[in-house]
């Protein structure tokens, strides 16, 4: 995995991850301080308790994180730019996928990480010989026939 060079979009790219922060710890704050997620008050909970709360929320903050850097990797750049992808069962050059409505297919990976579950859109293309509809997943991650 590469990561943008570009240094005005690196810039940008930290400024909005900086905001999502942002909005997300005022709200992890508030479960730590307030009301826990299921309505408790954090003052009620033993210590074990308040350690796996504070555990739970920088996972959540983590989880941000690598979203983040993940949505930003060039591998993820050249798959949404590229027209066309070749298909993995055959070779075959195969263009974008649309949905019913023509719009630019995507699909919503759910990747299980250290820091929880992350999601991901990777564009989807169709291969007309085999019908059939892939994502290009990172080689690192290519696990399925
Ligand atoms: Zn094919």
């Amino acid at each position: 995995m590469k990561k943008m060079t570009d240094p005005d979009r690196s810039k940008e790219i930290q400024e909005k991850l900086s905001r999502k922060i942002g909005e997300r710890s005022g709200r992890l704050a508030e479960r730590m301080l307030i009301r826990t997620e299921d309505g408790r008050d954090p003052y009620d909970l033993d210590f074990s308790e308040r350690e796996a709360l504070a555990e739970r929320l920088g996972k959540e903050i983590a989880s941000v994180l690598l979203e983040e850097n993940l949505s930003q990797d060039a591998w993820r750049e050249i798959v949404e730019e590229a027209v066309s992808w070749e298909c993995p069962r055959c070779g075959k050059d195969s263009p974008r996928h649309k949905d019913d409505d023509g719009n630019e297919a995507y699909e919503q990976l759910e990747l299980k990480t250290k820091a929880g579950m992350i999601r991901a859109d990777i564009r989807l293309f169709r291969c007309g010989k085999c019908r059939k509809i892939f994502s290009p997943l990172p080689p690192e991650n290519q696990s399925r026939s």
